[in-house]
């Protein structure tokens, strides 16, 4: 059944590409029940996915640093591994605004599935949709937008994360290979990816432009795994370093042009923000569904705490920052969807939906009381998780610093 939504879903989005701009316009949906029915069909589906086998587990993996291998596979089957790729590349062929909606209801049920998806997504099959070869695509896209390997994107190092033009991992032409040397840090999937997508410096005379864009499948001789971080939240997915030592690949791996790599990582960046936003926001809405909850049922002073104005008002600000957020990511969904330059409106979504996840998951704490302190409860992984969305795919300072240069930009 679920199936078969996903399927309508993607036949209905093809007859309307251009519902994003009617978000973008002010002029059609801005609420759940307005949306189109194929993103109304795909929400339910993830829904559905997420309430019976996402959120029941999601605390057992939380606590085991347990990746969730079937349900990963699951999603490949029901098409949310490659969302917005197309068909004709492996994909289902939706829209980033469909995107953003499985994004939401994925990670409302399982944070840690959300990334693994988004990294996948976004991260590993955009980019190569959009820059790769045929070739490339047949052998390096297809099989992830399905679901059946798993992609990871590298480009963070020990030494530099907000400053990514400062690579100092390399890779130097032989004859008919890339031999690339360097680590890099935080890799998303590392220990259950089959290939990633590495950075690495060819010029380093040209600073940020003598970066380029490699396809390195994990397997390759001199390409190792680092460690599994033990990490605060999204603790189902596994983080690692990427150590390259005399990594060889074919030179036909090459993604893009030469010296093409920095603008590849930054439009990525652009789009999987949206996902990060999307990821954001389901967190927040798990909060808020919990609090709400706990809040009917618990009663203080003889009466159920949800009639309590200090209670009521931290469920007031959590449904309107949610919705704002909402708005937000729909928004710059839309924009990508149009055709427009996004930049601005993703980072917007990204830092508000992110400060909304935080907001929402200090506050489901608080309205829970003694059990939201502790993992009977999952408010307490929902504020673990919630913090990371602040931090990778750019940190809000780097947000700020998007939005801003974005909009003294718009004045020139
Ligand atoms: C769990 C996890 C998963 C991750 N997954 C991936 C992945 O899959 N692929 C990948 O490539 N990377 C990944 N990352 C890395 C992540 O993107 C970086 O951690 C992030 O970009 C920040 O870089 P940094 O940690 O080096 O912090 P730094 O860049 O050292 O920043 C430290 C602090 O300084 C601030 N700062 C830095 N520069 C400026 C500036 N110019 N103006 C104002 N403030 C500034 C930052 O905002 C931050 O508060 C992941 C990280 C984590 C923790």
């Amino acid at each position: 059944m679920l199936r078969t939504a996903a399927a309508a879903a993607a036949r209905g989005a093809k007859t309307s590409r251009s519902v994003g701009c009617r978000v973008a316009g002010g002029r059609g949906f801005l609420t759940w029940n307005s949306l189109p029915e194929e993103h109304t069909m795909l929400r339910d589906m993830c829904r559905s996915f997420a309430d019976n086998e996402l959120a029941p587990n999601a605390g057992e993996w939380d606590k085991n640093h347990a990746f969730p291998k079937d349900q990963v596979a699951q999603l490949g089957e029901l098409g949310l591994m490659g969302v917005a790729i197309s068909e004709e590349d492996g994909g289902t062929g939706l829209d980033y605004l469909a995107y953003a909606i499985a994004m939401e209801e994925i990670s409302r049920g399982c944070a840690s599935t959300g990334v693994i998806m988004s990294v996948n997504n976004s991260l590993y099959c955009a980019p190569i949709e959009k820059f790769g070869s045929p070739e490339q695509k047949d052998e390096h896209l297809k099989p992830f937008a399905s679901g059946a390997s798993l992609g990871c994107f590298a480009l963070s190092e020990p030494g530099n994360g907000s400053d990514a033009g400062a690579a100092r991992t390399t890779a130097r032409l032989e004859g008919d290979q890339w031999v690339l040397d360097g680590t890099k840090a935080w890799i998303t999937n590392a220990h259950d990816a089959q290939s990633s997508i590495v950075f690495a410096t060819t010029d380093s005379s040209k600073k940020h432009k003598g970066i380029s864009a490699f396809i390195v499948p994990l397997e390759t001789p001199g390409m190792s795994l680092g460690k599994k971080e033990d990490k605060l939240g999204i603790r189902a997915s596994s983080t690692a370093n990427l150590i390259m030592e005399g990594c060889r690949v074919p030179k036909a791996n090459l993604l893009g042009e030469e010296g093409m790599g920095f603008k590849i990582a930054m439009g990525t960046l652009d789009a999987g923000r949206i996902g990060i936003a999307g990821q954001a926001l389901g967190i927040a809405a798990a909060s808020l569904d919990c609090a709400v909850k706990y809040s009917m049922e618990r009663k203080s002073f003889g009466q159920p705490i949800c009639g309590l104005y200090a209670i009521q008002s931290k469920i007031s600000e959590m449904s309107m920052k949610l919705d704002a957020a909402r708005l937000l990511t729909w928004k710059a969904a839309a924009a990508r969807d149009a055709g427009e330059n996004y930049t601005k409106e993703a980072a917007m979504a990204k830092l508000f939906a992110s400060e909304t996840a935080t907001f929402c998951s200090h506050a489901a704490i608080q309205v829970l009381g003694g059990m939201g302190y502790v993992s009977e409860m999952p408010a307490e992984r929902h504020y673990r998780d919630a913090r990371i969305t602040e931090i990778y795919e750019g940190t809000s300072e780097i947000q700020h610093m998007v939005i801003a240069g974005s909009v003294v930009k718009e004045y020139n």
